[in-house]
């Protein structure tokens, strides 16, 4: 990235060869996605992030008098875009998920109408890891011709992806869930995928985005690509993971979303009797960051919407807090994580019994 952000400054859409320079980077870039995702490179569109591919699949595919079928555990970019589209005369469903988090396939069959323009399921819950049945879903959609978006930002660079497989028209990643920068995203658009854009402007990403591409984020997700199909797969994280929840299992309720197929990365464990800020404030000040719902929404008191969704009771969702992984984790670390957490689960159990 640094070249484009120290020396060259083209304009991609410039005539000019600095701008030549910038365009051969940015379609390398999309050359690279594309192949991260199993598409042609014409069927990337790069965009500010995972909330505006989100954004874009939604608002750009749905009109007034359409259907929308989604689920209840989606992030933000999703439930909020279809909630706006609820008022503005579209109907929607939010499917319902079982105690682990994952939506039944055969309840997106029975919610489709004949006005059924889309359906939008996660691959891999942000907050859980928990997996989508979105194969299946897909066949679902193609049998019925409805167009199928699916929200891979937590599922890129963590499971291989392949849009034919799953049968999606709709995929968004996000940069900085890859180890790529933040403020970057795509949008994987089928061929033959009519796409109303967001923005109005120039003709930029091929009409689907219009405005001056984003030159170094878009080499940084391209190279992000690049080292995730590099770097092969998740068993050492999940090693690291499972190691993780066994240490703290010793002082938790339980693993939400554990009796599910999970990214490696990511868990959700509740500490029961514990709650999960003060625990959250309480390890930070040890150096250890986690978050308690949704990082997104931290600073918001409102127990997570996916916990809820699972059949948690609003105590339950605010005394469990979410674990992350990145490739870098050591086994030191997340023994050093365990011991951290004893600790400071312990003395926080101790505070309130003698404030009771
Ligand atoms: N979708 C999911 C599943 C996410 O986890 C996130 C971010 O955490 C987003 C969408 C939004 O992506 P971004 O932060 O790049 O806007």
């Amino acid at each position: 990235m640094r070249p484009f952000l120290l020396e060259q400054f083209g304009n991609a859409s410039s005539i000019h060869q600095e701008g030549q320079h910038a365009r051969s980077a940015v379609e390398q870039a999309r050359a690279s996605v594309a192949r991260l995702l199993g598409c042609r490179p014409a069927e990337i569109v790069f965009t500010g992030g995972g909330t505006e591919s989100d954004n874009l699949a939604v608002f750009g595919s749905v009109r007034p008098g359409d259907h929308v079928i989604t689920s209840a555990v989606e992030h933000h970019a999703v439930l909020h875009a279809v909630e706006r589209l609820g008022e503005r005369g579209v109907e929607v469903e939010f499917l319902p998920v079982n105690g682990d988090g994952v939506v039944a396939a055969e309840d997106v069959r029975r919610a489709l109408r004949p006005n059924t323009r889309l359906i939008s399921v996660m691959m891999a819950n942000n907050e859980t890891g928990v997996l989508q049945p979105v194969e299946e879903i897909g066949r679902i959609a193609g049998e019925a011709g409805v167009r199928f978006h699916v929200d891979a930002v937590q599922a890129a660079g963590k499971l291989g992806i392949n849009v034919d497989s799953i049968g999606c028209h709709l995929l968004s990643i996000s940069g900085h869930k890859m180890h790529g920068p933040q403020g970057t995203g795509a949008l994987f658009v089928r061929r033959g995928t009519r796409l109303e854009p967001l923005s109005a402007g120039g003709a930029h990403e091929r009409q689907r985005r219009a405005g001056t591409e984003n030159v170094a984020g878009i080499v940084g997700l391209g190279q992000a690509a690049e080292c995730v199909m590099r770097s092969g797969t998740q068993e050492r994280m999940r090693g690291l993971r499972d190691r993780l929840e066994l240490g703290l299992l010793q002082h938790a309720g339980g693993v939400n979303g554990g009796g599910a197929p999970r990214v490696a990365n990511t868990s959700n464990v509740w500490f029961d009797g514990v709650d999960g800020e003060a625990l959250v404030i309480a390890l930070d000040l040890k150096g250890l960051a986690v978050s308690s719902g949704a990082a997104c929404s931290s600073g918001a008191s409102e127990p997570s919407h996916v916990l809820q969704a699972m059949g948690l009771s609003p105590d339950r969702a605010r005394s469990s807090l979410r674990f992350s992984l990145h490739r870098q984790t050591t086994e030191e670390e997340i023994d050093r994580a365990i011991e951290l957490v004893s600790s400071q689960v312990a003395r926080l159990r101790e505070l309130s019994a003698v404030t009771r």
